[in-house]
């Protein structure tokens, strides 16, 4: 079994991720690790976790643990990353995976170096939709892909209008989304962006010019286009992923959410079919993949290099937002 700590009592962890470690057989959460005893106490008592730190070097001083899930704010995955790597831990880090992509090359090296695995919660590839989606589009079934067009337009939570949408340094939706528009793209198309246009705005929730939607263009090195759409102030709008090709055109309608949701249609010319899809917890899937990298050698549902990815790509959306001109996004290996 792989022992588990989750460093951070974020929303995120108390909502989906330490069920869904709690809900995989080779998974054992043990630890909960919080700045504040008081908050690491209340979320292992609510969450039946049997040790809570305020500190991993603590932690790890009485307990065995042998990954650990980073939830902390976007501004604390760089350090809380190379502390676990540097004491031997795999690890499972929130998108995105750094702030810069200095920082994000960083951990994903020495996570290499210190031969522990690095992936980077993208959880959207645990989704039985998105898994469909790839199917259908890397089997042929649409033909040769020529566009694409993702939409993870939500209303964000009052809750959560905290440093997403009042820190400048972390905040944004594109820290926020764009990342994970950007792995879709990559994971249903098996394709890679090499250039961005893009505009954005602060239209309602964003303070101090924190960005709440953006809108991009990007090519991709199959010479693909793709439009992306990430916003958190709209209460209305259904997220989509559409993928249309030379033989037909793949609609994923209402797919981009934490819970396991939305429907799967192929379009041939004005025939509509729906796809079954077999709803799984997108993330149990990624834990058990996780899992499975760590005790078998498999590959994580994404990677650490798949979270330098996303992020190289949103980064260029954000500068080309924010200069008006077309960014190249570069490729690391
Ligand atoms: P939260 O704001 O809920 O928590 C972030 C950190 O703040 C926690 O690690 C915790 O650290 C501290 N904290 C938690 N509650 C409080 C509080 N009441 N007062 C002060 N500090 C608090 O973060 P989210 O859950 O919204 O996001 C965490 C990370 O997960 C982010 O990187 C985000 O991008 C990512 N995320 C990913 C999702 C996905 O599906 N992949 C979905 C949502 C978020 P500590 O306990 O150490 O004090």
């Amino acid at each position: 079994k792989v022992r588990w700590a989750i460093v951070g009592a974020s929303q995120i962890a108390r909502s989906w991720v330490a069920r869904a470690i709690q809900s995989v057989p080779d998974a054992e959460l043990v630890a909960v690790v919080s700045r504040s005893a008081a908050r690491g106490r209340a979320f292992a008592d609510d969450l039946g976790i049997p040790v809570s730190a305020t500190s991993l070097k603590s932690l790890l001083a009485e307990t065995a643990i042998d990954a650990v899930y980073v939830s902390t704010n976007n501004d604390r995955h760089r350090d809380d990353t190379l502390e676990a790597a540097a004491a031997g831990l795999h690890v499972l880090c929130e998108k995105p995976l750094g702030l810069t992509l200095y920082d994000a090359v960083e951990m994903a090296r020495t996570c290499d170096r210190a031969g522990v695995v690095l992936a980077t919660n993208h959880h959207m590839r645990g989704a039985a939709t998105h898994r469909a989606i790839r199917d259908l589009v890397l089997t042929g079934q649409i033909g040769r892909p020529l566009a694409a067009r993702v939409m993870y337009c939500e209303y964000l939570p009052k809750e959560l209008q905290t440093w997403r949408t009042k820190d400048k340094a972390q905040g944004g939706v594109i820290y926020d989304l764009t990342v994970h528009n950007v792995d879709v793209l990559r994971f249903v198309l098996a394709d890679e962006p090499v250039e961005v246009m893009s505009m954005k705005a602060s239209s309602l929730i964003g303070e101090n010019g924190v960005e709440d939607q953006v809108q991009s263009i990007v090519n991709f090195a199959s010479g693909l286009i793709a439009y992306m759409h990430e916003g958190q102030v709209f209460a209305h709008h259904e997220t989509a992923l559409e993928i249309h090709g030379t033989e037909g055109s793949v609609y994923g309608r209402g797919i981009l959410d934490e819970a396991p949701s939305g429907r799967v249609y192929v379009r041939r010319g004005t025939e509509m079919t729906e796809i079954p899809v077999e709803p799984a917890n997108l993330y149990a899937t990624t834990i058990a993949q996780f899992d499975a990298a760590v005790l078998h050698g498999d590959r994580p549902a994404a990677t650490g290099w798949d979270g330098v990815a996303s992020l190289a790509t949103a980064l260029a959306v954000r500068r080309s937002a924010q200069e008006g001109v077309r960014v190249s996004v570069p490729r690391f290996e």
